[in-house]
């Protein structure tokens, strides 16, 4: 039976359940996350993720997405795309199509382009109503407020053992415009190796990023440790190193190669869809510092 997780309680269900039901029509993992990925990324519900989601500073979406197949270590991801979905299939084309890692803003949508996706506008009346009420808030100015995380991640482990791991997000909201976060980053937002384990991650990117934080959790589990002890232990450590850590949200997710599976965040409150034995359910976590 395979094992698929998901990020976060809206997002995460839908993800989830869309890659399980792909999984049984006979689907590889690739291929299921890909579905639950766009599936999130198509439904303008889902404020951190493909259509609808939150703009940059300039009110531009500006779209993250990666995927890593645990067999060979090949991946592929793009960054600071506009205007272009599903943003995990442009992803999973530079996987697959080209002999790079990543494509980056104009080029990666230019790509997609040539590749059949036809640009279109992703701000909905709702999140350009948000933005304008954002831009109109004086407090914005104090600093960039990081509170949306919607992030979906994903890791699947398939019948054979087989990782995936993979991961779209419209990034910060009101971001810098350019700015990249963890997501689109192999080692920081996701990483799968057949050897050891799958690991990913949401939250505030800068700091998930320092601690290269998926990389950091499939060694844990390399070294020995089931999935959850290699979450708490990558945890620990960023609450530990990071300060900024320990104040806004910071969420790492793992499956291993044992078939145990977990999650654990700095602080707030987390919950990660898991489709395991053919059932669904959603776990909570609290974060370590609270
Ligand atoms: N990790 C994402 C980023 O920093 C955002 C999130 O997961 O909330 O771009």
């Amino acid at each position: 039976m395979p094992i698929i997780l998901g990020t976060w309680k809206e997002p995460g269900q839908a993800a989830v359940e869309t890659a399980a039901a792909a999984y049984q029509q006979g689907k590889s993992m690739t291929e299921c996350l890909e579905a639950g990925l766009a599936r999130c990324e198509d439904d303008p519900e889902f404020i951190a993720i493909g259509r609808g989601s939150l703009p940059n500073s300039d009110g531009e979406l500006e779209l993250d997405a990666s995927i890593m197949d645990g067999r060979d270590l090949n991946c592929g991801a793009v960054c600071a795309m506009r205007g272009i979905l599903p943003a995990i299939t442009v992803a999973r084309w530079v996987k697959d199509k080209t002999p790079h890692v990543m494509l980056a803003g104009d080029q990666a949508r230019r790509f997609a382009i040539e590749n059949g996706l036809q640009p279109q506008n992703l701000m909905t009346a709702e999140s350009v109503r948000l933005y304008e009420e954002w831009k109109t808030d004086p407090s914005r100015l104090q600093e960039y407020v990081h509170t949306v995380h919607d992030t979906v991640t994903m890791l699947g482990r398939d019948d054979d053992g087989h990782f995936v791991a993979a991961s779209s997000t419209s990034g910060w909201s009101y971001k810098k415009p350019g700015r990249v976060g963890d997501s689109p980053i192999v080692g920081a937002g996701i990483y799968a190796d057949d050897e050891a384990g799958a690991a990913g991650a949401t939250g505030l990117g800068e700091e998930l990023w320092k601690a290269v934080v998926s990389f950091r959790t499939v060694q844990n589990m390399r070294a020995g440790m089931t999935a959850q002890q290699a979450c708490e232990e990558s945890i620990n450590q960023m609450v530990r190193r990071q300060p900024k850590a320990r104040e806004t949200s910071c969420v790492v997710l793992a499956t291993g190669k044992d078939g145990s599976w977990g999650a654990a965040c700095t602080t707030g409150t987390f919950h990660l869809w898991v489709h395991k034995d053919g059932q669904t359910t959603v776990q909570e976590y609290t974060g370590i510092v609270d």
